[in-house]
Order: structure tokens, then sequence, then C-alpha cells
């Protein structure tokens, strides 16, 4: 076969054309033939089996059933008429139903002939009926020669429009195996096929495509599968490869005077295992020379700030400055006291910036900051400003990663000539494996241990109507010296509903609790404010805190102790747990009171569910993910990145570690791909590279 037959313009496939060409570019992104074989079915219609009426299931895909139609009658509705025939097998009765038609269909049935029919069955009054079945005889059936899984590829309104549909699909696709004698080159190596039992490529493509049975069907799916993620693997290893050879970055080879004197001193506890582990990790990465680019997961209040911390003091040591980016300035507040605390018996210079920082301050601060007086900058998105220059910044930590854009990390990477090290630290935890794959460019350390004592937070879920029995608790515990949240819900659409909900909230709760002090805090409020009041609550002035989602991340306040969540069915799951990681912060046993109606969808049920029957964010993001799908959860920016062909990355799970593990092994004992064995990998990659088709999504 001519290697380049593939990237013949589908216009020359015969029975393609200019026009249906035209269709196929603009609706499927179908230029060549390569595209269209890699144009894969999403769904079969199993017509291997036969089913009994007696076993048929309610909601199932499409069914075949033999049977004969022993009477048709037509019966008159409201919105005209319908024509339905009994149909039975010697198992039981169902309905054959045609809206449309009725004339040409009733000519041609025949009573008492064993007729096979396949359709979607619906559930009705005790029976099943099948609306507009596709049949044959029993007679005609077994004279067809036929796909036994029938393709159904993706399709849009144009291409049915157009007259593309899902048989022409099949006849093209049909064509095109003639043309090219379906002999595909091999994309994967002869040793990974062997190892993975791995059928060849142009085997897979051919039952992707016209299945022989459902063994091969699933075969060949395996096989593209793999081939698809291992290739994605493949690329952004490589990439890491490549970044950690052509980035330099600062060596940061001591460990002096600063880390050693906090390590031994001023560490206010005996750092978790996972800490020590983690802060091993960024450590080694600082001495290598690449520039570091590490992502730091690690659940809400595992510890995640003394690491930042002893990161910087490393920079520090090395005559570097260092510098922290908070999502808010609630946060960024947050951050700059707590480190100064830390830091109060050593001699560093922190600073904070945040954008009602004040000119005079601003001027102060970015001076020190140009001629290096500055060790610690703290700060929001202010620090992004082209003002803030830095005498030599050699190390960048970035809180909340999925607050930022990946625009931000990179403003941050210039603030140098030579990039600094970049540290991104979530509290969203997400499924490693997924980490893996969206941010393949970074290398991942998580914090699996929360630290020691800490009693797990007990999380129950109560209807509105109990919200009496609820308000008792809160008065109990605020009667022990606890302090309590109540947080309401911000949805931008609805931001004037949800601001009347946290006012008309805010003063029951003042009526209820008259003996209280009550602070309150919400995204409409001055900075200033918003402080002054989080800062009363930190301060053990105000016992309650009546707040929309803004307190959401980071906030640390341990004598709070009870998060009441009202219309918690509005939240997502990661949102619930960053909120209920606002308590259990100190040793008192912390609660979180999820607060809903009656009325609850089933996704609403699974979130509560989840949420009480575990603390671990790590669970939590899994069911997330099956929830919502990856590409909601890292938003629109990204979601482009899990546009698979074939593969699913939640269900394929267990295959993207395996193609990661094999693209892994490969790169170990080849960099380059330049052993002759893997001589087809290198091939592949570079086409995909060229060709940027399938795999065109990485940035
Ligand atoms: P997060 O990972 O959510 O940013 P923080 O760094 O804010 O968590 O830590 C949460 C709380 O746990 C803080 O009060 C911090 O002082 C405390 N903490 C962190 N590490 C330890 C540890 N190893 N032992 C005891 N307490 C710790
Ligand atoms: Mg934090």
């Amino acid at each position: 076969m001519n290697p380049n037959i593939l990237q013949t313009p589908i216009d020359y496939l015969k029975g393609v054309g200019p026009n249906r060409a035209d269709v196929l570019r603009k609706e499927l992104g179908i230029h060549t033939y390569q595209d269209l074989v890699n144009f894969f079915p999403n769904r079969y219609l199993d017509k291997t089996r036969f089913y009994k009426i007696a076993e048929l299931q309610r909601n199932s895909a499409e069914v075949q059933v033999v049977g004969k139609i022993v009477n048709i009658k037509t019966v008159e509705q409201k919105r005209g008429k319908r024509l339905v025939a009994d149909f039975v097998d010697e198992t039981g009765r169902m309905e054959l139903v045609w809206f449309r038609g009725h004339k040409w269909i009733r000519e041609n049935l025949k009573l008492n002939t064993p007729y096979v029919v396949f359709g979607k069955t619906n559930w009705f009054n005790g029976l099943f009926s099948m609306p507009h079945p596709e049949m044959d005889t029993l007679a005609d059936f077994k004279k067809q020669l036929r796909a036994a899984m029938q393709p159904i590829y993706p399709s849009t309104e144009l291409l049915q429009k157009k007259g593309i549909t899902n048989r022409v699909v099949n006849k093209m696709l049909q064509q095109l195996f003639t043309e090219t004698q379906a002999r595909f080159f091999d994309t994967l190596s002869e040793e990974i096929k062997n190892e993975f039992r791995l059928i060849s490529k142009a085997e897979a493509l051919f039952n992707i495509h016209f299945p022989k049975n459902a063994e091969l069907l699933a075969k060949a799916q395996f096989r593209l599968k793999f081939e698809e993620l291992f290739y994605i693997q493949l690329q952004l290893l490589l990439k890491n490869q490549l970044r950690k050879q052509k980035i330099k970055g600062f060596v940061f080879a001591e460990i002096g005077e600063n880390f050693s004197r906090f390590y031994k001193n001023h560490l206010p506890f005996d750092l978790t295992g996972a800490q020590k582990r983690v802060i091993k990790e960024i450590r080694a990465d600082l001495g290598t020379g690449a520039q570091m680019n590490r992502l730091l997961q690690g659940d809400v209040g595992s510890g995640k700030t003394i690491v930042a911390l002893m990161s910087m003091l490393i920079a520090i040591d090395n005559d570097f400055q260092a510098c922290l980016m908070a999502p808010t300035e609630i946060l960024a507040i947050q951050h700059y006291q707590g480190l100064v605390e830390l830091c109060e018996k050593m001699d560093l210079s922190i600073y904070l910036l945040t954008g009602s920082s004040k000119k005079a301050h601003r001027r102060e601060l970015h001076e020190k900051l140009e001629n290096g007086e500055i060790d610690i900058l703290i700060g929001t998105h202010a620090l992004l400003e082209d003002k803030v220059k830095f005498n030599n910044l050699g190390l960048a930590i970035i809180d909340e990663q999925h607050r930022f854009g990946v625009a931000q990390r990179a403003k941050l990477w210039r603030k140098n000539k030579i990039p600094p090290h970049i540290l991104v630290m979530t509290a969203t935890p997400i499924p490693r494996t997924l980490a893996m794959s969206l941010y393949g460019d970074l290398d991942i350390s998580v914090i699996d241990e929360l630290p020691p004592g800490r009693k797990p937070i007990r999380t129950v879920h109560r209807f509105d109507s109990n919200r009496l029995k609820v308000f008792r608790f809160l008065k109990e515990e605020i009667d022990k010296g606890r302090q309590v949240y109540v947080v309401y819900p911000l949805i931008q659409e609805s931001e004037k509903m949800d601001y009347k909900d946290l006012m008309d909230g805010y003063e029951s709760i003042a009526r209820e609790f008259p003996d209280f002090q009550i602070s309150i805090v919400h995204g409409q409020m001055k900075p200033e404010d918003k402080d002054y009041e989080m800062q009363r609550f930190a301060e053990g002035k105000t016992e309650i805190m009546v707040a929309t989602t803004v307190i959401e991340v980071g906030v640390n306040v341990p004598n709070a102790s009870v998060m009441v969540i009202e219309s918690a069915e509005r939240f997502g799951l990661s949102q619930l747990h960053q909120l209920r990681g606002r308590v259990g912060r100190g040793a008192e046993q912390s609660y979180c009171i999820l607060m809903t109606g009656h009325k609850l969808s089933n996704d609403s049920k699974t979130r509560l569910e989840t949420m009480t029957a575990t603390n671990d964010g790590f669970q939590i993001a899994e069911v997330d993910l099956k929830l919502r799908g990856p590409g909601d959860i890292m938003g629109t920016q990204q979601s482009g990145v899990l546009n698979l062909k074939i593969a699913d990355i939640v269900k394929d799970n267990d295959l993207l570690k395996t193609a990661r593990y094999v693209a892994q092994k490969v790169l170990k004992e080849d960099p380059k791909l330049a052993l002759e064995k893997n001589k087809v990998l290198r091939f592949t990659y570079g086409q995909l590279a060229k060709h940027q088709n399938i795999w065109n999504y990485i940035s």
C-alpha cells in the first residue's frame, strides 16, 4: 500500500464528492482518509442476541426479538391515530406501535409469520411496546449478510439533513477499507503489543468499524484505547523531559542557616511523615539545576503552609527571594500573619501586597523588593502587576492553584530572566491519574496524611424543617466556647436572590441568638470591611460568622467547630469539602451540618451522601469526577485536554495507569526513542506531533 494513501483528501473517496466532503470537514473535522478511519462509532447495536419477551427489562437499550403478529388495530388518539400490532412469542406478548405511515405498513405486515423486530422498548400499563421497530421476516433475516454488531456513529442535525446518515458513513468506510485493502501500518512496537497481547492496528481498525462479534470488538477497543492513552502519556513525559533539559533553573545547593535554624528551633510541631517526604522531594528538585514545576496536592488542613515556608527558606538561604500568591485578600493576609508569627524569632523581611495596599506602602515595597531587602513577598494577584519587580526571585508559590489560570502561572515565570522555581499548591485534590494527565508537565507531590490528633469532622444532613433543632445545637456549642460558621450559596446568575437569602438568614439568626455577636461577610462588601469582620471572628470577638462562599478557601480559625451550610444541594462536592475544611482545625470535635429542603435531585443526594460518608478529599474527588465528568471539573479552559476519541479518563483509569507505566518504561530505556525496536513509536509520535490531529490538545 502506498504509505501516503491515508493522507488522501476525503474528496477523492468514491461516493463522497465535493459537497459531502465539505460537510464532513465542517461538521466532523474529517479532511483525509486517515481522519475517517479514526472516526469511531460511539456505540453499537448488539444484534447477536435475541431476547424473549419475558426477559425484557425496563430502560434497556435496543433489543431484538423473534415472534409473530397476531392482531393489528388502529387506535384513535386525541392527536391522530396510531397503529398497534400484538406481537407474541412463546413467553409473552408485547406491542409494536407506529405513529406514521400506517397505510403502507398495514398493507405489508403479515399475520402469523415469524418476524425479527429490533428497537427500543417502552414500558406502559404493564406491557412493553416498541415504537417504529426495524423489522424483517425471519426468512429474509436469515438470508442477509450483516454485521452482528451494528456501529452507530456520532451525528449532527446537519449531517442528517445532508443525507450523511449512519448507513452512508458505514458505506464510506467500506469503500475506504476496500481502496486501502485495510493494510494499515502498526503504530505500536512489537514489544508492547506482545506484552499486552494487543491486536494489530489493522485488525483493530477493522473491528472497530465492522465488528464480527462482541469479543473482537472488545479487543479492538482495548487496543485503540491503549494506544490513545499511551501517546498522550508519551507526549506529556517527553514534554516534561524536554523542559527539564531546556529550562535551566537556579541550583539551590545550600541547606543553610535559615532552614536549619527554623527546623531546629522554631518548628511549632513535629512534621508529619508526608510533610517530611514532600519537603525532601522539593529539596531534591531545587538542587538538580532544572527548573522546578511542581504541584503539591494536600487535603484541607493537611499542612501545606509549613511546606511552603520551608521551601521559601531554602530559596532565601541561597540568596534568593520568594513569593507566595493567594487567590483572595483574606487568605493572603492570613498567610502573611501566619508566616510572620512562625518567623517571629528569625531575621527575615516579609511583606504583604494586595489590591488595597496603600500607595506609600507600595512605593516602599517596590523599592525594597528591587534592591533585594525583602525576603518573602506575600499577596494576591497584585503580585503579577508589572510594577512588582524582584531583585532575584528564586521561588514562586501559588496557593489554591485551581483559582488561577495557566496565564497567571506563566506571568510568574516571567518575573525573572531565568524563570523561578514554581510550586503550586491545591486543596482541591484530583485523582492522581487525572492530575497526571492534566498537569503532565508538572511533577506531583502529595500530602496524604493529616497532622495527628485531629478528630474527624462529623457531618450530617438535616432538612430545613429541623432548623430549630439545629439552632439549639449551635447554641450548646457556642455556650461551650466554640464558634460557628453559617454559609449561604452565592451563584453569579442570581446574585440578588442569594444576597436576599443571606440577609434573611442573618436576620433570623440575629433574632434567634440575641445574646451572641454575629459577623457577616459577603462579596459585595469592601475588602477593608470584610477583613475587619473576619478579624473580629478570628479573634473570638464574634461567635457566629454568617457568610457566602468567600470564606471557602484557606481561612483558619481553629476555635470554630461548626460549619452550617445552607441550601447545601446547590454546592458542588469539592466546594462542600472545602467549606467543611474550615472547621476541625482545633482539638475539639467539629461538625458540619448540611441543610437542604426535601426536594433533591439524584446527584444532590449522591453529593450529600458522599459528604456524610467520608472526610477523605481524594475519595470525594473521585465521586465528583464521576458525577460531573473531567471537563467540568477542570473548567472549560482545560476541558479540551480531555477530548479523547475513544478512551474515557474515568472509566479507563486502570488502562491509563498502565499506559503511563509503559510510556515511562520506554522512555527510561530509550529517552530519545532511538532504538530500532522503538522506531515505530518515534515515527508515530512524529506524525501525531506534525498533524496535530487527535492529540492536538496539548498547548
Ligand atoms: P492547608 O494544607 O489546608 O493549607 P495549613 O497549612 O493551613 O493547611 O495547616 C492547617 C493547620 O494544621 C494549621 O493550624 C497548622 O498550624 C497545623 N499543622 C500543620 N502541620 C502540622 C503538624 N505536622 N502537626 C500539627 N499541626 C500541624
Ligand atoms: Mg492552605
